[in-house]
């Protein structure tokens, strides 16, 4: 298909001319024209911002994309950027096609992914007043009417014609199919929250693993199993302080023949009437041999008189623990503070892990101010940073944290500034500005970081807006910022994925009881309810937390668990089981 995109900031010429395409059977254009009204309030204009290059290229690729399915001849769009006046063309589309039916699917399709998938936002409606309307030199064929109009404003139909300036056989004003007359922001589909999970666990393969010093593997993913180099304990050792004595020496007194200490190491053959004082975890000195324990002998000098004997031999014996090249600790365990004991007691002193993952968290908004400064009205603290920062803990990893401001050029400044942390990083965060507000740059920067945007939101509350890229083994993920959301969010899916690029098990759902019923749950979406678990006779027991928005703050601290409402369940009887994840 032959594709021409122009950006500009010119306003649009009242004709554009076709690109080639040869002989074709249809040619629509549609012009998306800036109406004079923006969420109720009259406005002069809209600006729009674009990252030109990523723009030209994702629109290029959106258009490639959709065109297997729907192939057509020639495209071509032209997107103005900068302030934009009512009336005038913000976006241009013209497709050329064998058949009108495969240009009509490819618009519809390319209009309800624009908005998505392609570097160009809606910076700012521009009220009245700011800019002097002026009547425009040359008309515009589609004066004001609906916000940027997604309906085609004329389609024309032309029979087979030669290349040139074809001849209109018919004209007429064609109705989309009802999607495409959604405005982007609505149409852009949200996946399911489990096609989101199975999206991310299949972008989230364990990264290469690393050597570490063993002091500094506590918590990393073990990737390789770790056998015994050696039998456990690798001699016979004593268990108690006392005689060793030939296990089945009769004798009443016992010359007392050497002292052996835990570390000294004297192979000897015992005979009968001989002992050696043995210390707890000291070597025996050899074979067929007892402990007789301290407390049941009378001693004198160098002799023993023994008073009672156990039944026990009182040794540790070679190999009785674990034998040399069993499996020590497993490849996917993460490594708590026994295994390192382990560990370290076969010599296991770098052992292959998982590395530390590298994370990045921006937040963004420029409502938001630093915990330790006063808001003034209008402001709020950020609470997102801390609560990021704790939820790492549980992963080792290396946070570099910053606050991006609200303009898109600026947080590009700030974002080569930190070049270094990007560039080494696994993981990137970006907290807000994950919706289609004015002000919502979190996709555009994503893409111009270089990710490819796999989902871009969730049919789930909280948490719609939750946006996850890829990059080679890099990820991202625009959370919304809402801190109930983000809390919800980090465990759904963020937690998952630091879970599979270590290379651990990410975490199941499990189900509980409810132990109180759940009212006023219905909502259209599946809900992730914050709750509190508790046992009760080894039974999961599951408190829902009351919640009034996804700005909540105060149930973080008791929430440990997100129950799976379904959707569209108006109340759930206490005693019903759900399922849960732990959180
Ligand atoms: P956004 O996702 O950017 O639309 O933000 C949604 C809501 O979350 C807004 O009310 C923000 O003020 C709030 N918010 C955004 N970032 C933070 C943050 N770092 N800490 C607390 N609240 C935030
Ligand atoms: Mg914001």
């Amino acid at each position: 298909m032959n594709i021409e995109i122009e950006l500009t900031n010119n306003r649009m010429p009242k004709e554009i001319l076709p690109p080639a395409a040869g002989a074709h059977g249809a040619w629509l254009e549609f012009r998306g024209v800036v109406r004079g009204e923006e969420n109720g309030q009259k406005i002069a204009a809209l600006e729009y911002e674009a990252y030109p290059e990523m723009a030209t290229r994702q629109i290029r690729r959106l258009l490639e994309e959709i065109s297997t399915q729907h192939p057509c001849l020639a495209a071509k769009i032209v997107h103005r950027v900068g302030i934009i006046p009512v009336g005038e063309t913000a976006i241009y589309a013209g497709i050329a096609s064998s058949h009108r039916a495969e240009g009509i699917a490819l618009l519809a399709e390319f209009m309800n992914r624009l908005k998505q998938d392609v570097p160009i936002w809606k910076r700012r409606a521009v009220p009245r007043g700011e800019i002097a309307s002026r009547p425009s030199p040359i008309p515009e064929p589609f004066p004001e009417r609906g916000c940027v109009e997604d309906q085609p404003q004329q389609v024309q139909t032309f029979g087979s014609a030669a290349a040139g300036a074809p001849s209109p056989v018919h004209t007429a004003a064609l109705r989309m199919p009802n999607e495409f007359q959604q405005s982007p922001a609505r149409s852009v589909s949200a996946v399911t929250l489990d096609d989101a999970l199975a999206k991310i666990f299949s972008h989230c393969g364990p990264l290469p693993a690393v050597s570490v010093p063993l002091e500094d593997s506590f918590g990393h993913v073990l990737r390789e199993t770790v056998c015994a180099p050696t039998d456990l304990p690798d001699h016979d050792r004593s268990t108690r302080d006392g005689y060793a004595i030939l296990d089945c020496d009769p004798s009443e007194t016992f010359h007392v023949v050497d002292t052996l200490h835990a570390g000294d190491w004297k192979p000897r053959q015992l005979k009968p009437g001989e002992a050696v004082r043995v210390a707890t975890g000291a070597s025996m000195p050899g074979a067929n041999l007892r402990v007789v324990m301290q407390e049941d002998v009378e001693r004198n000098e160098d002799k023993i008189r023994v008073i009672r004997r156990d039944n026990d031999f009182n040794i540790r014996r070679r190999g009785e623990e674990i034998k040399a090249g069993a499996p020590l600790v497993q490849a996917g365990a993460r490594l708590d503070a026994g295994h390192l004991a382990l560990l370290a007691s076969a010599g296991c002193v770098r052992p292959p892990v998982s590395p530390r993952l590298r994370v990045v968290h921006f937040t963004t908004g420029d409502e938001v101010v630093p915990a330790h400064q006063e808001p003034k009205p209008g402001q709020i603290r950020d609470s997102n940073s801390i609560l990021i920062k704790g939820l790492l803990k549980r992963f080792p990893s290396e946070l570099f944290q910053d606050h991006l401001r609200e303009d898109f050029e600026t947080a590009k400044e700030q974002i080569r500034n930190r070049k270094n942390e990007i560039e080494r990083a696994d993981v990137v965060l970006i907290s807000g500005g994950a919706s289609v507000g004015d002000k919502d740059f979190t996709r555009p920067l994503l893409e111009w970081l270089g990710f490819k945007i796999v989902f871009g939101k969730v049919a789930i509350r909280p948490g719609r807006p939750t946006i996850f890229g890829v990059n080679g083994q890099r990820i991202a993920f625009g959370l919304p910022g809402n801190p109930l959301a983000h809390f919800v969010c980090f465990h759904l899916f963020v937690a998952q994925a630091l879970a599979g690029l270590s290379g651990g098990e990410a975490k199941r759902l499990l189900r509980g009881k409810l132990a109180e019923p759940l009212k006023d749950a219905s909502n259209p979406r599946e809900t992730l309810w914050p709750a509190r678990l508790d046992f009760n006779g080894g039974e999961a027991r599951l408190h829902p937390l009351g919640w009034s928005s996804s700005g909540d703050v105060t149930g973080l601290t008791q929430a440990n668990a997100l129950l799976r409402v379904p959707p569209n369940c108006e109340a759930i009887e206490a005693g019903a089981e759900l399922d849960f994840l732990s959180a």
